[in-house]
């Protein structure tokens, strides 16, 4: 069963919550009792920007090649 993170939005706390994918959208309640909670990312971590992925040029493309040319069809 898949585990997600929430915070309490009342009172700060960080709190897990062992339950279904299907209620994974299903509000929280704090352990203190709150109920205004957000769920939060997990396994993605979002701590820290570094850089990132740049776009790449297409692989290949151009360059010769038998049937490039032409010389084989
Ligand atoms: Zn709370």
């Amino acid at each position: 069963m898949p585990r997600y993170d929430f915070r309490c939005r009342s009172c700060g706390a960080t709190f897990e919550l062992r339950r279904a994918m299907a209620q994974a959208n299903d509000p929280a309640v704090c352990p203190q009792g709150h109920t205004d909670t957000v769920k939060l990312l997990s396994t993605v971590a979002v701590t820290g920007a570094s850089g990132g992925s740049a776009p790449q040029p297409p692989a290949g493309g151009g360059g010769g090649g038998c049937c490039g040319g032409g010389c084989c069809g």
